[in-house]
């Protein structure tokens, strides 16, 4: 007999048959001997729509209310689980992030779980009925509800799971798991029976949007397994585990795309002490995160700054660099939106040797140039342009063998 923990996302609770499919799993998994906890996202869309109405209501909504109007997606669906289990006679019982006391800071929109409690999940367990939690909400110090960050009920899913000691931590999506790179770009692309955590969270932050990358920290920080897997199938998923040290580790298991991200170049900088500090502090001040940073060797004291940033904040990183040019008298400011970032990920490039060079080769026998790389010990990016991320992509899952079957 196990404790499990089944997270099902918008998709999979997105209309009454759909719920109805979910509350027959759990159902299943707690005749089959185990004790279940279900954690529910908002039914798929409606997170969306409540983020409109906001934005109609006013173009910069007060986050504490934000939070309040987009939190109840998650408690339709969890009532409308419980009382589906409860017609199949199943007793189950929702319970909302508050009720349960799922503690968060106050940083409305991205909060930050701090402390789940467990006494009144276990309670309900103890006494048969399966719990419903929400997803995505929690309450800070002063009693207000707060929000995870979008994609933040998988965070909730493992938070509980890691509270209870659970076993294992169940993700329920619309694809069968974690693939090494998106089948819509390569459709050769295989599913992944297992990635260890760190691979998962490179992967989660290069773009695959199978799981909230939060929820890849927590579960690592409290040694949670998470099982990824479709609602919709029976199929075995993919495991996220601790990195098994008898294992061999692969050079690399998967690709990632990422469109999302902008260049910004400041040209003739003077290459003086503290002025990468001055460029710089007031983009992480504004919360924007940049990504790769490439600063040219200087001549004549001067040198170039290259920066990518999230498209979605380009205009506002835009504006304050232009103001921080002027101030330390660089030459000019030039943006490129036109570049996508391919990366390839492995645990076991700590000790493989010319997996970089590799993946240069395969870039260059298809002629595609590279503008920007950028490595970790586990991952490495490089910026293209754009029409090419695609044709990069599936050049690189073919040069490191990960196509299906072999
Ligand atoms: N409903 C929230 C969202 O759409 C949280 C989640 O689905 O994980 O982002
Ligand atoms: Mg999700």
């Amino acid at each position: 007999m196990a404790l499990i923990v089944q997270k099902y996302g918008g998709t999979s609770v997105g209309d009454i048959d759909r719920i109805r499919n979910v509350a027959n799993r759990a159902a299943q998994t707690r005749r089959e001997g185990n004790d279940v906890v279900v954690v529910v996202s908002a039914m798929s869309g409606e997170t969306d729509r409540l983020i409109r109405l906001a934005q109609q209501a006013h173009e910069t909504p007060d986050l504490r209310e934000y939070d309040s109007l987009i939190s109840t997606g998650e408690q339709v669906s969890a009532a409308l689980l419980a009382i589906t289990l409860q017609s199949m006679g199943v007793p189950a019982r929702s319970f909302l992030g508050p009720q349960i006391r799922i503690f968060t800071d106050s940083a409305f929109s991205v909060a930050r779980i701090q402390n789940v409690e467990t006494k009144h999940l276990r309670r309900a367990i103890k006494a048969g009925i399966i719990p419903v939690v929400t997803g995505f909400q929690g309450v800070d110090k002063g009693g207000n509800i707060t929000t995870l960050g979008r994609g933040g009920s998988d965070t909730t899913g493992v938070a509980v799971a890691a509270a209870l000691k659970a076993d294992v931590c169940e993700i329920y999506t619309d694809v069968d798991g974690v693939y090494t790179t998106d089948p819509n770009i390569c459709p050769d692309a295989r599913k992944l029976s297992r990635i260890s955590y760190d691979e998962m969270m490179e992967m989660a932050s290069l773009g695959a949007k199978v799981l909230q990358i939060r929820s890849v920290e927590f579960a690592k920080k409290f040694n949670v397994p998470i099982h990824v897997r479709s609602s919709f199938n029976d199929k075995n998923g993919t495991w996220v585990v601790k990195e098994d040290e008898k294992m061999e580790k692969v050079m690399v298991s998967g690709v990632t795309l990422n469109k999302n991200e902008a260049r910004v170049t400041i040209a003739g900088v003077p290459d003086r002490p503290g002025i990468a500090s001055k460029i710089f502090s007031p983009i992480s001040d504004a919360h924007i995160v940049v990504d790769m940073i490439i600063q040219n060797s200087s001549a004549d004291g001067l040198t170039d700054l290259t920066f990518t940033v999230p498209k979605v904040d380009l205009k506002r990183a835009l504006k304050l660099v232009k103001k921080t040019a002027e101030e330390i008298k660089a030459k000019e400011v030039l943006t490129e939106e036109n570049i996508v970032k391919v990366s390839i990920v492995g645990a076991g490039m700590v000790s493989h040797s010319g997996v970089a060079s590799k993946m240069f080769t395969a870039l260059s026998r298809e002629n595609i140039n590279i503008l920007m790389i950028s490595t970790s010990e586990i991952k490495i990016s490089c910026v293209v342009e754009a029409k090419y991320g695609e044709l990069a992509a599936r050049v690189l899952h073919q040069a490191f063998n990960l196509e299906k079957g072999s």
